[in-house]
């Protein structure tokens, strides 16, 4: 029996979701419209009410964020070398120098103890992830900020529908920032999201992201500076509002899903199984170590006698100093060891809402018996 493709990720979207799209197409209104005004008025209630803007993505939202906390040359912004290479692009390509700290081995998320030695005089931002969708621990990152009167810019990429002690990611906090690439557990094919609190901010997103453009009174046009062409169209909208119909659901079927994986490896696991979180973890991944003393093979050979059995596996992320463009800059092997060793041994296994618990068991089995166990 051949069995089918199994992939790391797939997003979920129903019939209804695809009629929606079929009737903005017909609506004639395609840019940013009544579908886009929806979507954020949606995502601001999912959010407690804290003023929401959509984009076209997470990396433009991450942009805007720093454009809006004044991060520009000269300054530094601390944030985490594992994560997608467009947390610590968007720093750079503001003229600012991201600093690095190292991250905990298991959560992946910012070793907050670490961050407080790297503030200086310079430092405008912390930029942290909630790896996976497992918040950071925000009452000492927020009284870390506060202490030292830095801006906090959380990329919340992984953490839609994620909470910190019963409070959603993005109700509470400074500047938020979310993706709805399809990767992501929502999405709007691609897309993202700023939630701000200061009406002047909110003003300067709005502006940031269509050519810098304001409408002073009706009828007048202004450009206030050269912001980027970054604006939702109502046809992602369209989606988004299907999506964040499900989130809940989705993210609980993950939940589940990632409860299994531990379950089947409670008493053995050849892996080292990332940090459990609880129910305020939204699991975007399933991202185990694979430990490079106790594998017996190369983390390519693991994920290619896994694709033989139809299994996709990702890697998320490399560390992002030692990419070129980082390297070029100065930065080398061996600063940042936690970082560097996720960066050699981490997998993302699949976990998607319309996996079956027999795709887990399926997963568990094929990496068992590739390890030996
Ligand atoms: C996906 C992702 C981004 C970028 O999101 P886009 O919407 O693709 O621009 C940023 N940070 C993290 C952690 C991500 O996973």
């Amino acid at each position: 029996m051949t069995l089918e493709k199994l992939p790391f990720t797939r997003p979920t979207l129903d019939e209804a979701t695809i009629a929606s799209v079929a009737a903005t197409l017909r609506s004639g209104w395609l840019a940013s419209g009544p579908r886009v005004q929806e979507l954020e008025a949606a995502l601001s209630q999912y959010l407690g009410g804290r003023p929401v803007r959509t984009m076209t993505s997470a990396t433009a939202a991450l942009e805007i964020a720093l454009y809006v906390a004044k991060v520009g040359p000269g300054d530094e912004v601390i944030t985490t070398p594992i994560s997608w290479c467009a947390t610590a692009n968007v720093i750079l390509r503001l003229g600012a120098k991201p600093v690095f700290v190292d991250v905990d081995l298991d959560s992946r998320n910012l070793l907050l103890e670490q961050v407080e030695a790297k503030i200086s005089a310079r430092t405008r931002a912390i930029l942290p992830v909630h790896f996976s969708g497992l918040p950071i621990a925000m009452d000492q990152l927020y009284a870390l900020a506060q202490k030292h009167g830095v801006r906090v810019i959380e990329d919340a990429a992984h953490a839609i529908g994620s909470a910190w002690h019963d409070k959603r990611i993005g109700s509470f906090g400074d500047l938020v920032c979310f993706s709805f690439h399809p990767n992501k557990n929502m999405t709007t094919g691609e897309g993202g999201a700023i939630v701000a609190t200061a009406p002047d901010e909110i003003r300067t997103i709005e502006a940031y992201r269509f050519n810098g453009v304001v409408k002073p009174a009706p009828g007048e046009l202004d450009v206030l500076f050269p912001g980027i062409k970054a604006n939702m169209s109502d046809i992602q909208a369209s989606i988004g509002l299907g999506q964040l119909a499900r989130l809940d659901e989705f993210n609980a079927r993950r939940r589940e899903l990632a409860a299994r994986y531990y379950q089947l490896w409670q008493h053995s696991c050849p892996l080292r199984l990332p940090a459990r979180g609880d129910t305020g973890h939204s699991w975007h991944m399933f991202a185990p170590l694979l430990p490079r003393e106790t594998a017996g093979m190369t983390r390519l050979e693991f994920i290619r006698q896994m694709d033989a059995r139809g299994i996709s596996v990702g890697i998320h992320y490399p560390a992002i100093h030692l990419l070129t463009a980082y390297r070029q800059l100065g930065w080398r092997d061996g600063q940042f060891p936690n970082a560097e060793r996720i960066g050699r041994e981490t997998l993302t296994l699949p976990l998607f809402p319309a996996m079956r618990d027999e795709d887990v068991d399926r997963v568990v089995n094929a990496t068992n018996e590739i390890l030996g166990r």
